[in-house]
């Protein structure tokens, strides 16, 4: 038997496939065993039986023994055709040997004895030989049907290489049984060129050209490890690599697929240079467990595109894994954004006698199972991948439609607050925008407000005030959003044309814990009314910090202690609740 790592490695590929079968088939011998022994032990009943004279009692009645012969006949049949049928070559063989050894036996007894009563049994030892033959030659011929049908679904019919599911197999076991590999995900760079330049047969006939060098490599063993190349989809193959004996060899190894591409291609009359991206992740050193080698071994992969230089080979890093997880996120986002399934909720604002102020409309995100993401997590992916004015927009939009609707149909004086991204805000189609929602949704513009954020402001401070200042003038009203945050001065702020101070919920939290705390947001009201600007309170969550803004002068609250962010059909009824 070829052992893994001899010399002799030919047909590296072929032989894990094969082995990845066996595992499947494999028959325990203890089986094989007991079947043996009990078919041994049961034939010997049989003339023991036969030739007995005695009865037994069976319920009640008298039974003689020797008719039970037929029944510990037919049990020892029962045994051998198990073997010949699940057993395999070995089962089959040892099935013939024990019963054409008997039938010489029989044969003398007939002849020496004069015991014609044995003349049955020689028929019935050869109607079993028979059976068993019948039985092997059947199954035999279904196990190569079998066999081939197993290898169409391990082997990639283009290139003859494993395919994902052999590799996903190779994998679960290697890791089961606890044996050190690599992980190399590979993926083809510019092949879609080829394929639409040249057409989708000489597209075939590279890719077949790279599984023969790469298998090549790993049929004999010229890596020095022992490989198992497999072609996962279209470009994508993985390399999964054993048997080395430090990190170097495995780096050696993907350099020599790498380097089998160097030289060109020379297919259909065309000549081409292709090149592959190779991100690797070592079990047990990168990872764990399998749910996470295999992403991180993609995620190095895409390292390598990323990076784009001549570097094609990368390992796997801890950093990347949050840059993976980021990618996921995007494309959540993305989707949800262009799938338009992002939705909103409303948070209610209060005046301090629990009057109903209005709605800010904050926006919401759910992932393919459903769970909620986290605003903390999909607003900057938004804004990083330039989607934020997207999302706005579509809070924008639905949440003014409804909240238009409940204006025009209960005549409620409340307002709907809307949060602006600073790279929203500063498109030159944003106060067009705004129009559009006033008449669209028909929010007087006295009840519609844009929240900008505080940073926002000081960032750009000229162009910000520019815009905010055009929609200002529509009648709208602004609000400055987590107020504090930003360490704005007081010219700053008396020069933004706002309306309304949202003092962060960081101030709110820290208030009642001290005078010094209590004497800042004291202060900061104080500094609101004298600009002119109305002052509401965020994050309240307790009885005893309202008591405490009503006693320094605040004018609004919005917090969970008189309301959480509420689905669109609560708030329409917290609304008509207090129009009544
Ligand atoms: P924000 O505009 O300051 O919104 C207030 C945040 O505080 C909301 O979180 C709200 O749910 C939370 N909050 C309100 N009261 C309480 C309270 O009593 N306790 C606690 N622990 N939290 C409270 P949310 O919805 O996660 O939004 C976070 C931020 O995401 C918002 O801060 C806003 O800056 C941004 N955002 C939300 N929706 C949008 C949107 O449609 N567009 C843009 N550009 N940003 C948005
Ligand atoms: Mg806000
Ligand atoms: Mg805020």
């Amino acid at each position: 038997m070829i052992k893994e790592g001899d010399a002799d490695r030919s047909k590296v590929l072929d032989r894990t496939l094969d082995k990845l079968y066996e595992k499947k088939r494999e028959v325990s011998t203890w089986k094989y065993v007991l079947l043996v022994v009990v078919y041994f032990f049961t034939n010997s009943i049989v003339s023991i039986s036969a030739s007995s004279m005695s009865d037994i009692s069976f319920f009640g009645y008298n039974v003689p023994v020797y008719s039970f012969a037929g029944v510990f006949s037919s049990l020892a049949n029962i045994c051998v055709l198990i073997l010949a049928m699940y057993f395999g070559e070995k089962g089959f063989f040892t099935a013939l040997v024990v019963v054409v050894v008997q039938l010489p036996i029989i044969v003398i007894n007939i002849i020496l004895r004069h015991n014609l009563t044995s003349i049955p049994g020689v028929f019935n030892n050869l109607l079993t030989i028979i059976a068993i033959c019948l039985v092997y030659f059947s199954n035999k011929k279904i196990r190569s049907v079998q066999k081939q049908m197993q290898d169409q679904a391990m082997k990639d019919v283009l290139t003859g290489l494993p395919n994902w599911f052999a590799c996903t197999e190779l994998v679960n076991q290697l890791a089961n049984q606890r044996v050190p590999f690599a992980v190399v995900s590979v993926d083809l760079n510019g092949f879609k060129s080829v394929n639409d330049s040249m057409g989708i047969d000489t597209g075939n006939l590279v890719l077949m050209e790279i599984a023969a060098r790469w298998k090549q490599i790993a049929d004999d063993g010229l890596s020095g490890t022992l490989d198992f190349v497999a072609r996962l989809s279209a470009d994508e193959f993985s390399v999964i690599i054993r048997n080395y004996k430090s990190d170097e060899d495995i780096l050696n190894t993907i350099k020599m697929y790498d380097t089998a591409l160097e030289d060109h291609f020379y297919v259909s009359g065309s000549e081409f240079s292709i090149s592959a991206s190779f991100g690797y992740a070592v079990m047990y050193e990168d990872a764990d467990t399998l749910e996470k080698l295999l992403p991180y071994a993609d995620a190095a992969m895409r390292e390598v595109k990323r990076q784009g230089s001549s570097n094609h080979i990368i390992r796997f890093k801890s950093d990347m894994a949050s840059t993976e997880e980021g990618l996921q996120l995007e494309s959540k986002v993305k989707a949800a954004i262009e799938n338009g399934t992002v939705f909103y909720v409303l948070q209610p604002q209060f005046d301090m006698n629990h009057k109903l102020r209005g709605f800010e409309a904050l926006a919401r995100m759910k992932d393919e199972e459903g769970k909620l993401i986290s605003t903390a997590d999909f607003i900057p992916v938004a804004e990083r991948c330039g989607l934020i004015d997207k999302l706005d927009g579509i809070v924008f939009r639905k949440a003014s439609a409804f909240i238009g609707n409940i204006i025009r149909e209960t005549g409620a004086d409340i307002i709907l607050s809307l949060n602006v991204s600073v790279r929203h805000l500063m498109m030159n189609s944003f106060p067009t925008e705004i129009l559009q929602l006033l008449e669209m949704s028909g929010i007087p513009a006295s009840q519609l407000e844009i929240e900008v954020t505080e940073s926002i402001m000081i960032e750009s401070m000229e162009k910000a005030k520019h815009f905010v200042e055009e929609i200002r003038n529509m009648g709208i009203q602004i609000a400055i959003d987590d107020f504090g945050t930003g360490y704005s001065s007081l010219s700053y702020l008396n020069s933004v044309p706002a309306n309304l101070l949202k003092i962060d919920k960081s101030f709110i939290d820290e208030m009642n814990n001290g005078e010094n705390s209590k004497a800042y947001v004291a202060a900061i009201i104080s500094l609101g009314h004298i600009m002119g600007l109305d002052v509401i309170s965020e994050g309240v969550e307790e009885e005893d910090q309202i008591d405490t803004l009503k006693e320094i002068g605040c004018d609004y609250i919005q917090g969970y202690v008189w309301g959480r962010p509420l689905s669109p059909e609560d708030a329409q009824k917290l609304v008509m609740e207090s129009v009544k």
